[in-house]
């Protein structure tokens, strides 16, 4: 037993795969103000509340690797695929942007790297 699979037994999978949901939403919140404030050039504000809402997520996906342990081949199935894809933009970003050097129009813009 882990103090992971212990919390899981004490509140439950449901619960703490809704809990992960909650933290990850509590992440998502502060990397949008950090990114926020690194893109207007200015120093985050937040960077001990993101790390800690950083810990909380780190600790629910554990948990949520022991609940949904049963999906963890179509995981890595999509994390494949997602990762090949992002392969193949990247890529041909870079062919995108010699191109257009080549025509002497300078760079492109940023698309979805995600
Ligand atoms: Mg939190």
């Amino acid at each position: 037993m882990s103090i992971y699979s212990d919390t899981i037994d004490h509140y439950g999978p449901s619960l703490q795969l809704i809990k992960a949901g909650e933290e990850m939403a509590e992440f998502a919140a502060e990397l949008i103000h950090y990114g926020i404030d690194m893109q207007l050039g200015q120093k985050p504000k937040n960077g001990h509340d993101l790390a800690e809402e950083w810990a909380d997520v780190e600790i629910m996906l554990k948990q949520v690797e022991i609940i949904l342990y049963h999906l963890k081949g179509d995981k890595h199935q999509e994390k494949k695929r997602k990762l090949d894809r992002l392969h193949d933009m990247i890529t041909q970003k870079q062919d995108a942007v010699i191109d257009i050097e080549k025509l002497g129009c300078g760079m492109v813009g940023a698309g979805d790297a995600s």
